[in-house]
């Protein structure tokens, strides 16, 4: 995309002004970060059917653990089912590990105790078991479409009886796009 250069230092980009002399305010917010780097582990998922994604972050706004949905280390995904349909022993979900088990067990530190994690569906009964007991104090999550299922209701009964809060995350961005072009974007030359 061509750019084209003005005289006050700012690039116009297919019609808009970037001022390139002061700081940005269109950054990524910590918590729309967090949240999206869960979206993007999710597309790591062969599932086809659910992607999921966890993102697991310290009081320092540390990323130490992330996740998404997929089945155990060693056990080929080839070798599993994927269905959602039929006998049990032939759909996935005895098989499947969820993103916030993953997210928990690959955690690049000694614990996850106080941290808080970032889902983009909120935690199923087990995976709340997991959070709880990991000592995660707070889940942000995206959609809670299942809520009325009842795995749902024993994971809020479980999550308010721990004392683990969870919220849904509003995004101040609806939409990232990753555009790896962007980095040739072409900037002004110093004067
Ligand atoms: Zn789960």
């Amino acid at each position: 995309m061509a750019n084209a250069n003005n005289s006050n230092g700012q690039e116009q980009t297919n019609g808009n002004n970037k001022d390139l002399n002061t700081k940005r305010e269109d950054y990524l917010e910590w918590k729309d970060y967090f949240m999206s780097v869960a979206f993007l582990s999710a597309q790591r998922s062969k599932d086809p059917s659910t992607q999921v994604g966890a993102c697991i972050v310290n009081d320092e706004n540390k990323i130490v653990g992330i996740g998404y949905n997929g089945m155990p280390n060693g056990c080929h995904d080839d070798e599993l089912p994927w269905s959602r349909t039929g006998d049990w022993l032939d759909t996935k979900y005895p098989y499947v590990c969820h993103a916030e088990m993953n997210a928990i067990m690959n955690k690049n530190c000694s614990s996850v105790s106080g941290c808080r994690i970032f889902v983009a569906l909120f935690p199923c009964n087990e995976c709340a078991k997991l959070i709880i007991q990991s000592g995660i104090k707070e889940v942000f999550y995206m959609s809670d479409k299942h809520k009325d299922r009842d795995y749902m209701i024993a994971s809020r009964k479980l999550l308010d009886l721990a004392g683990v809060k969870y919220q849904q995350h509003i995004p101040k961005q609806r939409k990232i796009v990753i555009d790896f072009d962007s980095i040739n974007e072409r900037h002004p030359k110093k004067p």
